[in-house]
């Protein structure tokens, strides 16, 4: 069981070392100690357990636990320095050894609920309608997309469910706060198993309305709800991140995926062929080789606007569905999550979602998105879509690409305390930056050959490495090598 480190954050961490003593004796207490002794109401601090406290009515202890091992009594030295000279105690909420000893006793009702990188959602009060997202102002984050994607279509479809939002924060400020409401209702992944067939049936024709809904708004171009240009949710995407951006129509699109998927191809005959050893005109024959099925595979994919409004990420977790309305009808209550939302080819949402308890149960799932297509339709489809995807993913997945930032740096903090000795580190691909995904890149910069002792530490193996200079040269990508490995002073390892 976690155990609170941070009463006012609620930081956890999984042990303490400070055993609560249980005095066994018991005293007879004085009248007007019995009189006045009232119980602990942890109504007012949330998350403090009473049985935790140490009790005193008129300065008399009661109840059963004594006092913490060197927590009090302090000297007047010890206190005149807490609180002339604070000190934080916990660098997320700011707490203090000041407001630790002066304060009549106050617990923060905003609490760290969720974590991604460095950004998190405080809870106002417990389980209360309220939330408060902090996150860095980063145009490109999913958190941003999320927000204007759901501005956008509360001006556009007003009756369409959303939670309730409202940022705070200019376009130059370094950080933006949001506060939203809390979603309605339970989602579909948890009470899906407690329904009715008719109740199942009431919420597929509802969410069937909501798709219906957004569907209806297109655009003559690929791009985010405020125009600006939309990360690929469905091929380019190494671990949801979004990598390759789809510029405005399929052609760019597939621009942007080709590096990756000649350089998938080229891999294979690469180490199928022995690359190292192979004469110009054999590597000649294989570019010429590959160049001619990516043109195939390109020819092939499914093209043509308008571009349809996409959630590109529907599935049974981000979908709440409530009966708590006037028919007591099970109905949807809010969809969440537009962290990849955009205008997308109309055949994208079907293929981005993960709907199985929904298309299982009630069949035709694809019916929510594509009313008229059959599954045979799709599969079709899916089959000149497919080989895109596959091949970007062998050459552009992210163990075969850079990304930077790329945690090759990382900062620890020092420990939480001294009976709490956890710390947290920093790394450079979290602080909120925009990451970018490098299909073409300097494989010398960060792997150098002059120490073939060290080979395992390298990302890339010799082997890789070679490949990537030849693929670095047939796209004129030039090497830094030698400007990096003269002009760096050598770095000192204490
Ligand atoms: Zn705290
Ligand atoms: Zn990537």
């Amino acid at each position: 069981m976690s155990e609170t480190i941070c009463s006012k954050c609620g930081h956890v961490g999984s042990s303490s070392d400070v055993k609560p003593e249980v005095e066994v004796e018991r005293t007879k207490l004085p009248r007007r100690v019995m009189r006045d002794k009232i119980e602990f109401d942890n109504t007012y601090h949330p998350g403090v357990d009473g049985s935790d406290l140490v009790h005193e009515v008129h300065s008399m202890r009661v109840g059963e636990r004594k006092l913490y091992p060197g927590a009090i009594p302090f000297t007047s030295i010890e206190i005149s320095e807490a609180r002339g000279n604070p000190k934080p105690l916990c660098h997320n909420c700011g707490w203090t050894t000041q407001q630790e000893l002066d304060s009549g006793g106050y617990t923060s009702r905003l609490k760290v609920m969720y974590l991604r990188k460095n950004s998190a959602i405080w809870e106002l009060g417990s389980n209360g309608p309220w939330m408060l997202k902090d996150e860095p102002n980063n145009g490109n984050s999913a958190w941003h997309t999320d927000y204007t994607a759901q501005q956008f279509l509360r001006k556009e479809k007003p009756n369409l469910p959303l939670v309730e939002m409202h940022k705070f924060g200019g376009p130059d400020d370094k950080f933006h706060f949001t506060i939203m409401a809390r979603a309605k209702g339970s989602t579909i992944g948890t009470i899906w198993h407690t329904l009715t067939r008719e109740q199942k049936n009431d919420v597929f024709q509802d969410l069937k309305h909501c798709v219906k809904e957004w569907r209806q708004i297109t655009r003559p171009h690929m791009q985010r709800v405020d125009g600006s240009e939309l990360r690929d949710p469905i091929i380019g995407n190494c671990d949801g991140r979004g990598c390759i951006k789809t510029g405005r129509d399929e052609e760019e699109w597939l621009e942007n995926l080709t590096p990756a998927m000649r350089k998938g191809f080229l891999w294979l005959l690469w180490i199928r062929n022995n690359g190292s050893g192979a004469d110009q005109c054999t590597r000649a024959s294989w570019v010429e080789e590959v160049d001619e099925k990516v043109s195939q595979m390109k020819a092939n994919f499914p093209r043509g606007g308008p571009y349809v409004l996409t959630h590109g990420d529907l599935h049974e977790e981000n979908i709440f569905i409530s009966d708590e309305n006037e028919e007591k009808k099970f109905k949807v209550t809010a969809i969440i999550d537009w962290e990849l939302a955009g205008f997308l080819p109309w055949w994208v949402e079907f293929f981005c979602s993960d709907l199985p308890d929904i298309m299982e149960i009630l069949g035709d799932g694809q019916d929510i998105f594509h009313p008229g297509y059959s599954t045979e339709d799709l599969e079709k489809l899916w089959k000149t879509v497919s080989p895109v995807k596959d091949s970007w993913q062998d050459g552009g997945n992210h163990t075969f690409s850079s990304h930077k930032p790329d945690e090759s740096n990382r900062w620890h903090r020092p420990p939480f305390c001294a009976c709490k000795p956890y710390a947290q580190e920093y790394r450079d691909a979290d602080l909120g930056l925009a990451p970018k995904h490098l299909d073409i890149f300097d494989v010398d910069s960060t792997d150098s050959e002059d120490d073939e002792k060290d080979d395992g530490w390298k990302k890339f193996p010799k082997q890789e490495r070679s490949f990537l200079r030849w693929f670095n040269e047939l796209n004129n990508y030039k090497s830094k090598k030698a400007g990096l490995d003269l002009d760096s002073p050598p770095l000192t390892i204490r």
